[in-house]
C-alpha cells in the first residue's frame, strides 16, 4: 500500500461514518419526504444529520443545507447571495488565491453584469484586511474568501476581515471552509459570517456530500429548482446516507480536532525539517498561520509534476498543488498570485498528512522525496550537458 500524503485532496471514509451510513443504504431506504414509516425513518436520520452538523459549528439545525459537495455549496452561496442582493448592488470581492469553485462562479456572474474585485495577496497568500475594506463600494453586496488555502495551507486573517467590514450590514460574508473544517476551530456563535461552505470528503466523510451554513435571516436565491427539500433552498431528494456520514465524520473530527491537529503539526514539521534541509527546497505559504497537516514546498530547478509522477511509482501519493488542477500545464494561480515566478511555481509539491499517517511513513516519505529530487536534478544536469555537447559538436 502506498504512503498517502494527499489528505488535502481527499481523506479516507471513516469507519464510523460508513457504519452510520449503511442502514440508510439498506433497510432505511425511504424517501424523507414520504409520510409513511419508511419515509419518517429516513427523515429522522436526515434531521439528526442537520442537528449534528449544526452542533459541530455552533449553529442552528435550520441554518444547514446539505448539498452535493464543496463546489455546489460555494456556487449556491455566491450565486444565491449575489442574485438575491442584485436590487441593492452588484459588486463582489474575493481574492486571487481562491479555489476554482469560487473564482469560476464569480467570473460566471460577471457575464450577467456583476462586478468582481479579485484582491492580491502577500508572499504567504494572505489578504490585507485593510485593503479588503478599502475595496468596498456602495455597490458591494458580497465578500468571499477561503479560511484555509487548499494549495499552500495558509489561513486568512478572517477575524480581522470580519472586524473591518462587519459594520456594512448589507454585505454578506461567505467563508469557504472546505479545507479548514475539522482542522481549524469554527464557532459560528462567535464568528460573525453569513455563509460557510463545507465538503464531507475532506474530513473523513463521503465524497459528493457538502453542507452550506446559511445564517438565519440571510436571503439566498435557490440555484436548483424543484421540490421543497432543504427548506426550499436546495431541491431534490436528499442523499440521506451521505448526510448521515458527513455529520458523523464532522462530529468526530470536531471532537478530536485539538489532538489530531497537534499530531498532524508534529508530523508536518518533521517532514518540513527533513526536506528543507536539502538545498533548493523551500516552504511556501505562511510558516505559522497554516493548516496543521499541510506542507507545501517548492523544489528549485525541478518540475513538480514529473516529481509527483516519479514518487507515485515509488509508492508515495502526493500532489503538485490542487487535485482539481492536476493535469493542467499552467503553473498554480495561487503561487503566481503569491509572487513566485512561473519557473519556480512549476516546482511545487503539496504533502498533506491525515489521521492515519504514521511517523514511519513520514521518515520513509522524506527519504523517497530526497532521492527523487536528487535523481531528477541529476537527470536534468545530464540532459543539459548532453544538449550542450551535441550543440558544440554540431
Ligand atoms: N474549496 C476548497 C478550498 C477546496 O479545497 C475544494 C476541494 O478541493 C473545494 C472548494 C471543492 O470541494 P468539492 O471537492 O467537495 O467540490
Amino acid at each position: 500500500m502506498a504512503i498517502y500524503l494527499d489528505h488535502a485532496a481527499t481523506t479516507p471514509l471513516r469507519a464510523e461514518a460508513l457504519e452510520a451510513m449503511l442502514p440508510y443504504l439498506t433497510e432505511h431506504f425511504g424517501n424523507p419526504s414520504s409520510p409513511h414509516g419508511e419515509g419518517r425513518r429516513a427523515r429522522a436520520g436526515l434531521d439528526e444529520a442537520h442537528e449534528q452538523v449544526a452542533a459541530a459549528l455552533g449553529a442552528d439545525h435550520r441554518e444547514i443545507v446539505f448539498t452535493s459537495g464543496g463546489t455546489e455549496s460555494i456556487n449556491l452561496a455566491l450565486k444565491g447571495a449575489a442574485w438575491a442582493a442584485k436590487p441593492y448592488g452588484h459588486h463582489i470581492i474575493t481574492t486571487a488565491v481562491e479555489h476554482q469553485a469560487t473564482l469560476n462562479a464569480v467570473h460566471h456572474l460577471e457575464k450577467f453584469g456583476f462586478e468582481v474585485t479579485v484582491l492580491p495577496v502577500d508572499r504567504y497568500g494572505r489578504v490585507d484586511p485593510d485593503e479588503l475594506a478599502g475595496a468596498i463600494t456602495d455597490r458591494t453586496t458580497l465578500v468571499s474568501l477561503a479560511l484555509a488555502n487548499n494549495e499552500v495551507g495558509t489561513l486568512q486573517p478572517l477575524d480581522a476581515v470580519v472586524e473591518r467590514i462587519r459594520h456594512h450590514r448589507r454585505i454578506l460574508i461567505h467563508v469557504d471552509a472546505v479545507q479548514a473544517a475539522g482542522a481549524v476551530a469554527i464557532d459560528l456563535g462567535a464568528l460573525d459570517v453569513d455563509l460557510v461552505s463545507l465538503s464531507a470528503h475532506k474530513f473523513g466523510g463521503p465524497k459528493g456530500v457538502g453542507a452550506l451554513f446559511i445564517r438565519r435571516g440571510t436571503t439566498l436565491l435557490a440555484q436548483v429548482h424543484g421540490g421543497t427539500q432543504e427548506r426550499y433552498r436546495r431541491a431534490g431528494t436528499e442523499n440521506v446516507a451521505g448526510a448521515v456520514g458527513a455529520a458523523v465524520a464532522l462530529r468526530l473530527a470536531t471532537a478530536e480536532r485539538v489532538e489530531t491537529a497537534r499530531r498532524a503539526r508534529r508530523l508536518r514539521e518533521r517532514l518540513r525539517e527533513g526536506l528543507t534541509a536539502m538545498p533548493g527546497i523551500e516552504l511556501t505559504g505562511h510558516p505559522m498561520e497554516r493548516l496543521p497537516g499541510l506542507l507545501s514546498i517548492i523544489v528549485r530547478d525541478a518540475d513538480g509534476a514529473a516529481l509527483q509522477m516519479a514518487l507515485d511509482l515509488d509508492g508515495l501519493a502526493c500532489s503538485t498543488g490542487s487535485a482539481c488542477t492536476t493535469g493542467s500545464t499552467e503553473p498554480s494561480h495561487v503561487l503566481t498570485a503569491m509572487g513566485y515566478p512561473e519557473d519556480e511555481a512549476r516546482g511545487a509539491l503539496r504533502l498533506s498528512v491525515g489521521r492515519s499517517t504514521t511517523e514511519a511513513e513520514i521518515l520513509a516519505a522524506t527519504d523517497l522525496i530526497r532521492i527523487a529530487v536528487e535523481r531528477h536534478r541529476a537527470a536534468a544536469t545530464a540532459l543539459t550537458s548532453g544538449v550542450l555537447s551535441v550543440e558544440m559538436s554540431a
